[in-house]
């Protein structure tokens, strides 16, 4: 294969000089210093200051857990907000082109829209797996970014290794890992082998498993090369004091992270036994995430019945190859008994 990080890369942004900010220009050794420098109000109450723009203490934990370089994490405002840095890094607005394969999150859609970049939509096969020569029939020259999500939201199921593989080889743009899920799954991350692959970008989040969705952080983790040119465009303080604060704790004590996970994964098997037993419920799809897909005889009604009992669900059979699907979370041991009791009850 022939990747090259500047050939993918857009000319502007190529010769872009990023923000320096105050604390880009001067950062304190922990000495007494005073800050003169970022008209900031000098009275201290815990959020005076402009956060720390390179989330140094964040990305030391992050980086010694997951056994990488600290210089090969990007963090942002969500995972959403790293996927929009890799379009305006690397896609030239109406010109440029991504890939992706619903049925899958509709994001990429949407920030490819946002940003004027064609999205050449391949659909997954039967088994929700890549296609891969239909893929490598609409990939051409400008083709930028090609997203896979494992485990694949709403499907749930993981993208087989092989096909990973294939892709990342004969592929001369980014393929982006989207592991949004991989705190259940029973596979490693592709994380590991970044070393592998030039053109790898694996894009987690501490919105699900970490149980922190409403502080918004996302990471990213590629080549020094790549996060080098994300982190010239990322705004110079994308990741707020509290969120950091708030997300040091939360990765600090990734132990109880990983009991709530184990509780899920008990709570994801009970609940997918339960659910098959249920009449309208035709098919329930095997997860590696923290969702069950189900097919049912009546996506509409049966979205509707649950809501007037009180349970909000997702419907996705807009999806392609999702007709009559409903979407369920696992929830609290709690939450399930009632989802089941109602769809019991329902008619
Ligand atoms: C929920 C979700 C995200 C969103 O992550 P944020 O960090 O909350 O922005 C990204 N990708 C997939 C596949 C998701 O389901």
């Amino acid at each position: 294969m022939s990747f090259n990080l500047e050939n993918i890369t857009r000319e502007n942004i190529k010769d872009l000089k990023p923000y320096s900010s105050a604390r880009d220009e001067f950062v304190s050794l922990g000495e007494d210093m005073v800050f003169l420098d970022a008209n900031e109000n000098p009275y201290a109450n815990g959020v005076n200051r402009y956060p720390d723009p390179h989330q140094h203490k964040l990305k030391a934990l992050l980086a010694k857990q997951r056994g990488i370089n600290k210089k090969q994490i990007v963090l942002g405002n969500g995972s959403d907000e790293i996927l929009d840095l890799l379009f305006r890094a690397f896609c030239e607005p109406n010109a440029d082109n991504i890939v992706s394969l619903p049925p899958t999150y509709g994001m990429y859609k949407v920030l490819s829209a946002t940003n004027a970049v064609e999205n050449r939509e391949v659909l997954l096969n039967a088994d929700f797996q890549p296609d891969i020569d239909a893929i490598f029939k609409v990939v051409n020259k400008n083709t930028k970014l090609l997203f896979l999500c494992s485990p694949n939201n709403p499907t749930g199921n993981l993208i087989a290794n092989d096909l990973i593989e294939s892709i990342l080889t004969e592929f001369n743009g980014l393929v982006v890992m989207d592991e949004a899920y991989i705190d259940f799954a029973s596979t490693a991350s592709w994380i590991n082998r970044l070393d592998e692959y030039p053109n790898l970008v694996v894009t987690q989040t501490l919105s699900k498993a970490y149980g922190m969705a409403g502080i918004r952080l996302g990471m990213c983790f590629a080549s020094k090369e790549i996060t080098t040119v994300l982190k010239k465009i990322k705004p110079p303080y994308n990741v707020n004091e509290l969120t950091q604060q708030r997300a040091l704790l939360g990765v600090k004590n990734s132990d109880k992270v990983a009991t709530q996970v184990e509780e899920i994964l008990v709570e994801r098997k009970n609940l997918l036994k339960a659910l098959s037993k249920i009449s309208f419920i035709r098919h329930v799809y095997p997860s590696e995430a923290n969702f069950l897909l189900v097919k049912v005889d009546d996506a509409k009604l049966r979205y509707e019945q649950l809501l007037n009992a009180g349970i909000v669900i997702r419907n996705r059979s807009n999806q392609p190859l999702c007709d009559n699907t409903l979407r369920f979370t696992v929830g609290t041991s709690e939450e399930n008994t009632k989802l089941i009791n109602v769809l019991k009850e329902i008619k």
